[in-house]
């Protein structure tokens, strides 16, 4: 076989290549002691080392322990016999392609047929001539030997003596097998380094091909046996992690990856800086075959790299992209408490009968440095799912006081503060704490503050909201069930729990005064409210004709846009104590 003129081959990295390179190992099987004892003298003459087996079941078991390079198996033997031998040891995956001399007393065509048929490669007959066999051997040895050539030089990338694409692709295949049966998963990591395109081109191919096997010697060094490391061409490598227990443990892996490219490395006796930057795919949620995992690791790395490389990523579909949008926003909410960038705006609630502001519900914004005035809609309902609210509701409650205290101490002619609390308080407790240390700290009487709850926080909490509202309403604060009308089980609600204030929700006085329907259960309300002697307050009143139809059946109370928008404190004082 033709060597490969190419420079760059005698660093192979993988030393697998030729086995002739060292003493083959070849196993004789004989149930003949003395046939084995000439057997053995003649092979060590030929330079080869020898290992022996008594019978076919030794032979069979000696080819599992040693993997020899070439066995001659005896035909005719004790327990097993050396057709049945054979048949076994072809079975084995690391013998399958071990050459099988089988040697025969036996010269009928018949058992000749046979030794093939079980996968010997050739026979010889005894007695032997012994010219005939040690050529016979050599030459096995020697096209069993090319032949591994063959297959590493088209398996491996010539360069680092990694697996190439070729056998990237089938160990991916296998992967896959073994994650369905076992119902396991694993990762695709797609490695490219950074800079590599710089150095080859400045300080040559060469030297190029050092880094790159150096980078492959340190990739061997840092991940386990079990993990394949392929080289797909370039500076791209890929690497299959399997045994996943959890996604987050590859995590570990690609950061070990990064840390070891972080090392300078010694190229043409100068040391360069490289770094990679690394895409992950997981089976099976990112892909189900070789090409869309390869695909979406590569999307992955690319994404990395405009992160600023020296970093990995996740191949993120929208799931995965909308869960890690929300670990951002999270963080992002988690900051902006720390960094006071929240914000509280008033709106004014008005008797609608003397067309008198009488107090606010305060309702919190997020000043966000980037992206201007943040909505409570959009940052509510996660800052509830991960516990953030309890604080934000806090921080809200202290500064809608003081700045209520404020208003009050100017003389300004208002009774009523509103601030909104979350279902989450049930759950985790401390609201009564906290509300009496603000009216504590801030020196206010409890009557002009009023919480404002939804049916659903008291739904899921039923026995503690109940136990802690008592208590608060005890205090002296107002109680209001906030978005009346959307609940389930609004009646029994109503009187079990301390409330003082209904909150008509915006969708039943959108429809006024025309949609019948909307009008009738409005008429309803009022009168419940009414009948239980609650405030009600009307929500969402954009049009004169709603403020006039809820005046007319009797509501107290108004708030929404034909008043004001929800406004900064600065902007509520002039518009209505001027
Ligand atoms: P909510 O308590 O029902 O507050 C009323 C919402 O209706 C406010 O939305 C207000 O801007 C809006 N609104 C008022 N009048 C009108 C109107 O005429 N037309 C229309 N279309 N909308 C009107 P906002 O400020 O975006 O707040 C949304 C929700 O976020 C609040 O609903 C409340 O549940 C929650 N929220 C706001 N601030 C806080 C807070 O400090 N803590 C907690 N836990 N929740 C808060
Ligand atoms: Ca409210
Ligand atoms: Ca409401």
């Amino acid at each position: 076989m033709k060597n490969s003129s190419n420079s760059s081959s005698d660093n192979t990295g993988s030393g697998n290549i030729s086995k002739l390179d060292k003493t083959p190992v070849i196993l004789i099987a004989d149930d003949d002691p003395s046939m084995r004892l000439v057997l053995r003298h003649s092979m060590e003459q030929s330079g080869y080392h020898v290992i022996e087996a008594a019978n076919g079941l030794e032979a069979l078991q000696a080819a599992i322990r040693q993997i020899p390079d070439l066995i001659l198996m005896d035909a005719v033997m004790p327990e097993m016999d050396g057709f049945r031998a054979t048949e076994e040891i072809k079975k084995i995956t690391d013998c399958t392609d071990t050459p099988i001399l089988m040697a025969t007393s036996l010269d009928d065509d018949r058992s000749i047929a046979r030794a093939f048929e079980v996968g010997a490669c050739d026979y010889v007959t005894k007695p032997f001539n012994w010219s005939v066999l040690k050529h016979r051997t050599s030459r096995m040895l020697f096209a069993a030997d090319a032949e591994r050539k063959i297959r590493h030089l088209a398996y491996h990338d010539a360069l680092t003596g990694l697996p190439n694409r070729m056998l990237f692709m089938d160990r991916i295949d296998q992967a896959i097998s073994r994650a369905q049966r076992e119902k396991g998963q694993f990762a695709l990591l797609f490695l490219d380094i950074d800079h590599f395109k710089v150095i080859n081109d400045s300080m040559g191919h060469a030297a190029g091909d050092q880094l790159l096997n150096v980078v492959s010697q340190r990739l061997i060094e840092v991940l386990r046996k079990t993990d394949t490391i392929a080289r797909l061409g370039g500076d791209e490598f890929t690497i299959i992690i399997e045994d996943l227990e959890e996604a987050e443990s590859v995590v570990l892996v690609a950061k070990n990856i990064l840390a070891m490219l972080d090392k300078p490395v010694q190229v043409n006796e100068k040391e360069v800086h490289i770094g990679g930057s690394i895409g992950i795919a997981l089976y099976p949620q990112d892909g189900e075959n070789f090409g869309t995992l390869l695909k979406h690791s590569d999307t992955a790395m690319y994404r990395a790299k405009e992160l600023g490389r020296q970093t990995f990523q996740f191949y993120a579909d929208e799931m995965s992209q909308k869960a890690m949008q929300r670990l951002d926003l999270e963080n992002q909410i988690r900051s902006a408490l720390k960094n006071e960038e929240f914000t509280v705006y008033y709106q004014p609630k008005v008797n609608l009968v003397s067309g008198q502001c009488q107090g606010m519900e305060a309702l919190v914004r997020w000043q966000h440095p980037e992206k201007g005035i943040i909505t409570p809609d959009d940052f509510i309902p996660l800052a509830e799912e991960t516990g953030l609210i309890i604080q934000l509701d806090e921080w809200v409650m202290r500064t809608a006081c003081d700045q209520f205290k404020k208003w009050k101490s100017a003389g300004y002619p208002i009774n009523n503060l509103s601030v909104n609390v979350s279902a989450r308080h049930f759950k985790e407790g401390g609201l009564l704490k906290h509300c009496k240390k603000v009216l504590d700290d801030i020196d206010i009487s409890p009557k002009f503050i009023e919480i404002e709850l939804t049916e659903s926080a008291l739904v899921d909490n039923y026995k503690s909201a109940k136990e802690i509202l008592t208590e608060i309403h005890q205090m002296g604060i107002r109680i209001a069930l906030d978005d009346f009308g959307t609940g389930y089980a609004s009646m029994s609600y109503l009187k079990e729990f301390p409330f003082d204030t209904v909150k008509l929700d915006r969708s039943f006085v959108q429809g006024l005064p025309d949609n019948v329907e909307d009008a009738a259960i409005v008429k309803a309300m009022i009168q419940l409210a009414e009948a239980l002697k609650l405030n009600m307050v009307a929500e969402g009143v954009e049009t004169e004709q709603q403020k006039y139809f809820l005046a007319d059946h009797c509501c107290a109370y108004g708030q929404g846009y034909l008043w004001s928008k929800p406004i900064p404190a600065e902007e509520f004082e002039k518009i209505y104590f001027k």
